[in-house]
C-alpha cells in the first residue's frame, strides 16, 4: 500500500522531517508551504491523506480544511491536523472544521504512521465503495445522497465499554446530545450485546479494573458480525505502547484523558457518519445488483440475466454428460385478459403466475421472465424426462387454481402452455437451446393450449 501524502507546513525544517519520517516507512509524500500550494497540491496530486499545519501566514490551516471538506471532490480525503501542544483549543477548532484528526507536535514516529496508516485504510475502502456507487450511477441508479459530512448526527447506538461508574455516567452524559448511550463493564459477551441492539459505535476505555480493554477491541474485530463497526478507546495520557497496540489492532480512533466534551463529540459524531454512509453505500450496491438482475413486476431474473447464467450453465456441463433443459412458458390468450379486465388486472396475473412458477420448481432451477409474458425456466443437470415432469406439474398449477385477481368473482381461469428443449438434443449455446423451447412452445400453441410439448422433429405432446 504506497500511500501518497500531503504534507503542509510553512516552517520548511518541520516538512523536510515529516518528509523523511514518512518516506522512510515507504509514504509516497508531496509537499506545500502554505494553505494556497496546499489547495493547489490537493487538486493536482490527487492525495490521500494530507497532514496539515494550523498555524501559517495567510490562509491557516482550518480554513484549508473547511474548503477542502467543503468540496465535493475531497471531502473525502482525511485531514490529520498537525497542532501545537500549548493549544488544546486548537483540537476542536480542527474537529469542527472538518479534520478527520490531529497529532501535537513534536510529532512523534508510531502515532504518526499508526494514524497515517489506520486513515488510509479508511479512505480506500471509501473509494471503492464511491467507485462503485459511480458504476451504479452510470447505469441510471440514483446515489445515496449521503456523500455530504454535514448531514446531523442523531439517534446514534453508542456501546460504552467502562467499569468506572463516574466516569462512565460523565462520558455518556456528554454524549446524550447525539443518541442513546449503553453501558457495559466489559464482562459480559460483546457479540451478545451487539445482537440485541444495532450499535452505531463502541467506545471502550483501555484503563478498565477488571477487563483488558485491548482484548476486548480485539474481539470485537475477530467477529464477522460486528467487525465492520467503528472502535473508539479511551486512553491515559501518556500511554503510548496501549495506543499503538490499539491503533495495530484496529481500532478506528483514540481519545487522550482527560476528555474534552467537545472533542469527544467530534470523534463520536465522524464515525458514526462515516459507519453510516457506508453502510448506505453498502445497501444501495445491494439494490443495484438486484435491480440489475430481476424484473421489477415478478420479481423473478431478467432477460439480461438468463442469457449469461444459461450460457455459464451450458459450458459447465460440456464435455460431461451432464444435460440442462429449458422450458419456455407463455400466457395463453393474455390479451384478452386486459382488453376485458384492464392491464392493471393484466399485470396482477403476471405477477402470481410468477408466485406459482416459484412454488413449483426446484431451489436449483432458475426461472426468468423472458418478455412480456413470456417465462423461462433453466433447469441444471436435468434431462428432459425430468424436465417435463416439472412442467407438467407447473401447468397444472395455474390451470387447476383460478387466479384472485382484479376483484374478479371466483377468480380468473388462466391457462399457460410450455415448449422444452434440452442441451442432449444438440443445442450448444443458449440461444440454440431457447429457440429450441420456443419453437416447442409454438406447437403446444397449435396443439390447442394448456399444454407441454418438447422440441423434436415431430409433435411431441406430453399428458
Ligand atoms: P396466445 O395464447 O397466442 O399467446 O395469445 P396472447 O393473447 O397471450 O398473445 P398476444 O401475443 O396476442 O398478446 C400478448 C399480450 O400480452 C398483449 C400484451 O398487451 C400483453 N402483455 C405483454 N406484457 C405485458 C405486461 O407487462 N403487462 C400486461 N398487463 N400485459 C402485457
Ligand atoms: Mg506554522
Ligand atoms: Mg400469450
Amino acid at each position: 500500500m504506497s500511500a501518497r501524502v500531503l504534507v503542509v507546513d510553512d516552517v520548511i525544517p518541520n516538512v523536510k522531517l515529516l518528509e523523511a519520517k514518512l518516506t522512510s516507512e515507504y509514504f509516497d509524500v508531496v509537499t506545500a508551504n502554505s494553505g494556497e500550494e496546499a489547495l493547489a497540491r490537493v487538486a493536482e496530486d490527487a492525495p490521500d491523506i494530507i497532514l496539515l499545519d494550523v498555524m501559517m501566514p495567510g490562509m491557516d490551516g482550518f480554513e484549508v480544511c473547511r474548503r477542502l471538506k467543503a468540496n465535493a471532490d475531497t471531502m473525502h480525503i482525511p485531514v490529520i491536523m498537525v497542532t501545537a501542544l500549548d493549544h488544546p483549543r486548537d483540537r476542536v477548532n480542527g474537529l469542527e472544521a472538518g479534520a478527520d484528526d490531529f497529532l501535537t507536535k513534536p510529532v512523534q514516529d508510531l502515532p504518526l504512521f499508526a494514524r497515517v496508516r489506520s486513515l488510509v485504510r479508511l479512505k480506500m475502502l471509501t473509494d471503492e465503495l464511491r467507485m462503485r456507487e459511480t458504476t451504479g450511477q452510470n447505469l441510471g441508479f440514483e446515489a445515496s445522497g449521503y456523500l455530504d459530512g454535514s448531514i446531523e448526527v442523531s439517534d446514534a447506538k453508542i456501546l460504552l465499554i467502562e467499569d468506572y461508574e463516574r466516569v462512565a455516567k460523565r462520558v455518556s452524559g456528554h454524549l446524550e446530545e447525539i443518541g442513546q448511550v449503553t453501558i457495559n463493564d466489559g464482562q459480559s459477551d460483546i457479540q451478545d450485546l451487539a445482537n440485541r441492539e444495532s450499535f452505531d459505535l463502541i467506545i471502550v476505555s483501555l484503563g478498565l479494573k477488571e477487563m483488558d480493554g485491548l482484548r476486548i477491541c480485539s474481539n470485537v474485530r475477530s467477529l464477522e458480525t460486528i467487525r465492520h463497526l467503528p472502535l473508539l478507546v479511551l486512553v491515559d495520557e501518556g500511554d503510548s505502547q496501549q495506543l499503538i497496540r490499539a491503533l495495530e489492532i484496529g481500532v478506528n480512533d483514540y481519545l487522550v484523558r482527560p476528555i474534552d466534551r467537545l472533542e469527544l463529540l467530534a470523534r463520536a459524531k465522524t464515525q458514526v457518519r462515516r459507519k453510516r454512509y457506508s453502510e448506505q453505500l453498502r445497501q444501495n450496491m445491494h439494490m443495484n445488483f438486484k435491480m440489475a438482475m430481476t424484473d421489477a413486476v415478478t420479481g423473478l431474473y431478467n432477460r439480461h440475466f438468463l442469457y449469461n447464467h444459461l450460457d455459464t450453465l451450458i459450458r459447465s456441463v460440456e464435455g460431461t454428460d451432464k444435460k440442462v433443459s429449458v422450458m419456455m412458458m407463455d400466457l395463453d390468450h393474455f390479451k384478452a385478459v386486459n382488453d376485458q379486465y384492464g392491464h392493471g388486472a393484466g399485470d396482477e396475473v403476471l405477477k402470481e403466475l410468477g408466485h406459482r412458477i416459484s412454488q413449483n420448481i426446484r431451489g436449483v432451477d432458475m426461472a426468468a421472465r423472458y418478455g412480456g409474458e413470456e417465462f423461462v425456466v433453466m433447469m441444471p443437470d436435468t434431462d428432459v424426462d425430468f424436465a417435463a415432469g416439472i412442467a407438467e406439474r407447473l401447468r397444472a398449477s395455474v390451470s387447476d387454481t383460478p387466479f384472485m385477481v382484479g376483484g374478479v368473482e371466483g377468480g380468473l381461469a388462466v391457462t399457460v402452455s410450455i415448449g422444452l428443449a434440452c442441451t442432449d438434443m444438440g443445442f450448444v449455446s443458449s440461444k440454440d437451446l431457447l429457440n429450441g423451447a420456443d419453437k416447442a412452445l409454438y406447437s403446444a400453441k397449435g396443439e390447442g393450449r394448456n399444454r407441454v410439448c418438447l422440441y423434436g422433429p415431430e409433435v411431441r405432446e406430453l399428458g
